[in-house]
């Protein structure tokens, strides 16, 4: 299973990554993930993104089009992956042509998630994260068994410095601008899928798992 997730920022891409790519054994690839992890790291490409991401920009194209070409060509990646955050632009989701046409891995199909506006503002703003490891929670929705802290690794829960409102309408502006063609790029390359992005994770796996079934998906 090759999936490729697409939608808004909050539509719940990253929820839905790290709850299938458990179930079918696949590698959940989040550029926003990498890109948070080379900025903790303070490695050189972390400290270019830095300014970018901070004010919900997308980072330059050539940055994250090498990680995840790199990220591919990885043994695991084999078995599958899910690209959660990636592509987000046209000319990303040329260059990613491109890379599976050589690995000969071709996507099975792009799941887009339609996500109604309050919905988006209500997850982004109650998103919280582990400052250690990354993981998601919400306040209402998701909250962790301690206020503030993490369940998996004890670290402390923060909000991430791009969810501040500010930031998030910026943030959907761009998705509007640069990420949203997508849709109509892959609708021409008959790989979309329309999902209700409104629906919560547990809702929306079982729809998902019907809509793979019927179509023969699954074992793809
Ligand atoms: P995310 O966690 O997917 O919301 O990504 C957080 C931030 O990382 C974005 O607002 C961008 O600044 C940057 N980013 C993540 N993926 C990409 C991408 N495919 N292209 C450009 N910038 C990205």
């Amino acid at each position: 299973m090759r999936l490729v997730l697409l939608g808004p920022p909050g539509a719940g891409k990253g929820t839905l990554a790290q709850v299938l790519s458990k179930d079918w054994n696949v590698v959940h690839v989040s550029t926003g993930d990498m890109l948070r992890e080379a900025l903790k790291n303070r490695t050189p490409l972390g400290l270019k993104a830095k300014a970018f991401m901070e004010n919900g920009k997308l980072v330059p194209d050539e940055i994250v089009i090498g990680l995840v070409s790199e990220r591919l060509l990885k043994k695991d990646a084999e078995r599958g992956f899910i690209l959660d955050g990636f592509p987000r632009t046209v000319e990303q989701a040329k260059e990613l042509d491109k890379e599976i046409k050589k690995l000969k891995m071709p996507i099975t199909t792009v799941l887009y998630f339609k996500t109604s506006l309050p919905v988006i503002i209500r997850r982004l703003s109650g998103r919280r994260v582990c400052q250690n490891c990354g993981k998601n929670y919400h306040v209402t929705n998701f909250p962790p068994k301690a206020q503030g802290v993490c369940d998996a690794c004890g670290g402390k829960l923060i909000q991430r410095p791009d969810d501040k409102e500010e930031t998030i309408e910026e943030r959907l502006k761009v998705y509007e601008k640069e990420t949203s063609p997508l849709v109509d790029y892959y609708k021409k390359e008959k790989l979309l899928q329309e999902v209700p992005g409104d629906l919560d994770v547990q809702e929306l796996g079982t729809h998902l798992n019907e809509i793979f079934k019927k179509k023969g998906l699954l074992d793809r």
